[in-house]
């Protein structure tokens, strides 16, 4: 558990679902896409915790469901002890200014329209942030930050690389100095080679602005590179919570076995068993019963067909939601 006053941030059984609408006159609400289905976890002041998992399984609905970027179904969001569930659309809105977002496609969540200027100024105009004077020494400051000259502000998102507007997308996230950056796939989109630019780049930044970084990605091995604790995702629900030295070395959830199997070894004479998963991940508006998992998993027992299992710390700070770990309880140390 961390420390209470050392939590930034605290989820608890966040769900979002999509109705889907038919009948007649289409208002009906058939079914519900469960995208996000009761996520419960907590972000430590200064930690990157990052949410992985195969597409489809909910992370980045999870990600703009804790700002309220997407109205959660259901569950609350602690930022700091305030309730963000309870905040009007006002209140909630002032308080983006200290969680920002950075998205996977740097050229699609750029205005291709506005100069860069414009693009890192917009954030301290929206929160009524200083005078145009003071708002242009910060643009320029945050610029200088993320690697960008006074020159470049000037000109229009095409034409720079795509490592490049990343880096104004980070300068817009980091203008109003927010204490927590949520990264959708931050680097997805870019070459390997600047990848690590980017990501170099935003841990500098942590280190110097004591940032919180959400680090939402289906790469395993970036997450291991860049995040403190990982929390592994499967059709809407959290089945793994730990620090990523324990997801990595040992994970428990046969869903974390599998996807961490397919990973290379860093030694060239290690032997790993690949663990391949059967079958494709099941609809989120059908999912199965009991463990969602079970029609995948290689450790399935009959009361996994009808029991959903529930997140439990089975090891110090190692949170797993599979009827395998029922039994062992807390374990000290
Ligand atoms: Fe597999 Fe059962 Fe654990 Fe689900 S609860 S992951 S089906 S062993």
């Amino acid at each position: 558990m961390i420390q209470e006053a050392d939590v930034l941030l605290k989820v608890e059984q966040l769900t979002k679902y999509f109705p889907v609408k038919g009948g007649i006159f289409g208002k009906k609400t058939l079914q519900q896409v469960k995208a996000v289905d009761g996520i419960s976890f907590e972000i430590k002041r200064g930690e990157t915790f990052g949410i992985v998992g195969e597409s489809g399984c909910g992370k980045s609905t999870a990600g703009r469901a804790i700002m309220r970027l997407l109205e959660p179904t259901s569950g609350d969001v602690h930022f700091e002890g305030v309730n963000l569930s309870k905040l009007d659309k006002n209140e909630m809105r002032k308080m983006r200014k200290d969680i920002q977002i950075v998205f996977q496609d740097p050229f699609a969540s750029l205005n291709p329209r506005m100069r860069v200027y414009d693009i890192i100024e917009e954030p301290l105009i929206n929160f009524e942030m200083g005078d145009k004077k003071e708002r242009k020494v910060r643009v320029h400051e945050v610029a200088e930050q993320v690697g960008l000259t006074i020159a470049q502000l000037s000109r229009l998102p095409h034409e720079f690389s795509g490592g490049q507007r990343q880096r104004i997308g980070i300068a817009r996230a980091l203008v109003t100095k927010p204490k927590l950056i949520i990264a959708d796939e931050p680097v997805s989109a870019l070459d390997v080679s600047i990848q690590s630019q980017v990501l170099n780049l935003m841990r500098d930044l942590q280190k110097e602005f004591g940032l919180t970084y959400i680090f939402i990605s289906h790469d395993l091995s970036v997450v291991k590179h860049f995040c403190d604790r990982i929390g592994v995702m499967y059709l809407g629900k959290m089945v793994e919570i730990t620090n990523k030295h324990d997801l990595y070395d040992d994970p428990l959830h046969p869903y974390a076995k599998s996807l961490l199997s397919a990973l290379p070894t860093s030694h060239p004479l290690q032997v790993k068993e690949r663990i391949i998963l059967e079958g494709d991940v099941p609809s989120p508006s059908n999912p199965p019963s009991g463990c969602t998992f079970h029609p995948r998993c290689f450790a399935c027992m009959d009361v996994c067909k009808t029991v959903a299992p529930t997140l439990q710390e089975v090891k110090s700070n190692h949170f797993v939601s599979c009827h395998l770990f029922e039994e062992e309880g807390v374990k000290s140390g």
